[in-house]
């Protein structure tokens, strides 16, 4: 990698948006455009209304830092440490152009192998039964990757995880070495072990890393944020009933239940 060429790009892309998209912003966001696939009712509303605070958000939040602790390193270090033959833990925001529109993201867990992304992996926390992948996570995680290789990474090893954990289950310990268990287990393609370990609280879906995927998902939401049409709003009554909007969408379907 080109680590010069690659700020060089990057300030260029930053400074290259132009807030033409819906809410004036330049770079749509990994996650909302993950979000759409929830609800883009939803991704409007965060906008419009701001962020409403929930336990289940909240709680979400904490078991996240908790299980991937993340401490900033300057670009120099970022950089010795990913260059190493060993595998190293370190993520970076990505950033490329997908369909028509830029789009930006920060994924939640990096493997690095000698400058070589070999695992990104997003974590979910969930409460309920971690054994089902929903559309927008699959999109997220086939978004981030998509973008490393468009910045220039050899993503040609890359494998894509997501791991959905019912984090309140974990013990104390677990919390702790759960960046470290992941990580070793998946490099070492013992994921059924990992998961007969933490049966019922851990599920880990490994999804191949795919550019055109990742293009076409965008492409089927970027009409949001190209303001060629309004958002679509959810029909199914039982995510209005989960979704912190419910009392203030005006699109929300627990008016009529
Ligand atoms: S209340 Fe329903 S329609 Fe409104 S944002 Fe939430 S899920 Fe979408």
């Amino acid at each position: 990698m080109d680590w010069d060429d690659l700020q060089k790009r990057e300030k260029e892309f930053m400074k290259g948006g132009k807030h033409n998209l819906r809410h004036n912003i330049s770079s749509a966001g990994v996650s909302d455009i993950a979000g759409q696939f929830f609800c883009e009712y939803k991704v409007e509303n965060a906008y419009t209304l701001g962020e409403v605070p929930t336990e289940a958000t909240s709680e979400g939040t904490s078991f996240h830092d908790e299980l991937i602790p993340q401490k900033p390193i300057s670009r120099e270090g970022f950089i010795k440490l990913v260059k190493q033959k060993k595998p190293t833990f370190a993520v970076l925001r990505v950033w490329g152009k997908l369909g028509d529109i830029q789009v930006i993201g920060m994924p939640d867990h990096i493997v690095w192998n000698e400058e070589r992304p070999r695992w990104l992996v997003e974590l979910k926390t969930t409460k309920g039964d971690p054994t089902t992948l929903w559309p927008d996570q699959r999109a997220q995680v086939v978004i981030y990757g998509a973008l490393l290789e468009k910045m220039g990474f050899d993503c040609s090893d890359l494998q894509l995880a997501v791991v959905r954990v019912k984090a309140k289950d974990l013990s104390d310990e677990e919390k702790m070495l759960w960046v470290m268990l992941v990580s070793k287990h998946l490099a070492e393609g013992r994921i059924e072990e990992l998961e007969a370990a933490h049966k019922g609280k851990m599920k880990v879906y490994v999804l191949k890393h795919d550019v055109a995927e990742a293009e076409t998902a965008v492409r089927a939401m970027q009409g949001y944020w190209l303001k060629e049409r309004e958002p679509y709003s959810s029909t199914s009554l039982n995510k209005c009933l989960a979704c912190a909007y419910r009392d203030q969408c005006p699109k929300s379907l627990t008016r009529s239940a």
